[in-house]
């Protein structure tokens, strides 16, 4: 049996999906080539291109009114993608960002470089007091507290902060803001695919693939079609969703591989009963492994309630001088990659699609057996 890989991106894949890419490395489908060696013009990949989009949409119900983009740049790349592309819709050169942990941070800092950016609202402890904005990020700011400029091209958040465990999934309505022309946009990076997404509510959700969607190199747009053909004139040709959307994202050529692999991820999720059941699947696994926390005095996650992560689980043990043996115990046991990010400190079970039930109760049965003998 392989590990349980806890891993917060690049994370575990479907170990049915490694299998069919190893079976169809020299030869997909009596093609003679490798998906790696296809020309991105040939009806090859064309052909795989346009299912992975095809089951993409289907999977999430993504409206016809919305362009499906696979760019490259990943999370990091887009906090400057999106600005460039929507900041001088309007006039204003306007947007605004919440704050809810270390993504939405870097999200904010890099859109300065390009408009007027202001903060809306932030769940870090010194925002007011000036520039330090700091964690520990364990809330989200209530849309009901936003400051929103109603004549903001956008309003931006993140719905999971993958490092500090917090997702918001009751996103507002901007026009009860008092921003009607404003578009939320979202950065759904490390929840993609593991609940549905109410397209009604956002202009533009992106999202790396390396956490829910495959491996790394491919990002997911979904942006509403009026709100490309905007961007400043400083974009990069290969990065105006203009340009990417009017070749099929093939303006230049783009990541085959890793578009490949996400097709064949969308096809085990259809498999597995799609997005429903994916997240009544990740409802259960968090459940089991936040109950355990609250009821050990052991260990202890620091979220509120409302807002912890189905994704990201990251815990703390009540004495940190056990952090080395815990993990050095973890990987002998065969649970992997729990160290928690370098911000925050502790421990972090990311618990993807691709990780089920069994690697959780694996994972709360060490955290027991750890607990009573260290305990
Ligand atoms: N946003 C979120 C929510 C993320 O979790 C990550 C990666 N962990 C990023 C953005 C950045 O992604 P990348 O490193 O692919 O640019």
């Amino acid at each position: 049996m392989r590990p349980w890989n806890f891993s917060a991106g690049p994370s575990a894949m479907p170990l049915e999906v490694l299998q069919t890419a190893a079976a169809e490395m020299s030869d997909w489908h009596g093609s003679g080539m490798s998906v790696m060696e296809m020309s991105h013009r040939g009806k090859q990949f064309i052909q795989i291109h346009a299912e992975a989009e095809a089951d993409l949409r289907e999977l999430l119900g993504v409206p016809d009114d919305f362009a499906v983009l696979f760019m490259q740049g990943g999370g990091i790349g887009e906090n400057a993608i999106l600005p460039l592309n929507l900041i001088g819709r309007g006039g204003a050169g306007k947007a605004d960002y919440v704050l809810s942990g270390s993504w939405s941070n870097k999200s904010y800092k890099e859109a300065r470089r390009y408009g007027d950016v202001a903060i809306a609202a932030s769940s870090g402890d010194s925002w007011e007091a000036g520039e330090a904005e700091q964690g520990p990020w364990t809330w989200f700011p209530d849309p009901a507290i936003w400051k929103v400029r109603p004549d903001a091209s956008y309003v931006h958040f993140c719905s999971n902060e993958t490092i500090d465990g917090v997702e918001f999934t009751d996103w507002p309505d901007l026009a009860e803001l008092g921003a009607p022309n404003a578009a939320l946009t979202v950065d759904a990076s490390s929840h993609i695919l593991s609940r549905p997404i109410d397209f009604s509510r956002t202009g533009l959700v992106f999202a790396g693939a390396q956490k829910n969607a495959g491996p790394a190199g491919v990002t997911l747009v979904f942006v509403r079609r009026d709100l490309i053909g905007h961007a400043l004139p400083i974009c990069p040709s290969a990065f105006d969703y203009s340009n990417v959307a009017a070749a099929d994202s093939m303006f230049n050529t783009p990541p085959t591989y890793a578009i490949y692999m996400a097709g064949l991820v969308f096809k085990w999720l259809k498999k597995q009963g799609g997005i429903a059941a994916m997240e009544k699947a990740n409802a259960a696994k968090a459940q089991a492994l936040y109950s355990y926390l609250d009821s050990s005095g052991f260990y202890a996650n620091r979220v509120h309630a409302d807002v912890r992560s189905r994704m990201n689980v990251p815990f703390f043990l009540a004495d940190e001088g056990l952090n080395a043996e815990f993990l050095k115990q973890a990987d002998q046991a065969g649970l992997l990659q729990l160290k928690g990010h370098k911000s925050v400190g502790g421990m972090r079970a990311s618990i993807y699609n691709a990780m089920p039930i069994d690697g959780v109760n694996a994972l709360i049965a060490f955290m027991q057996e750890f607990e009573r003998r260290h305990g």
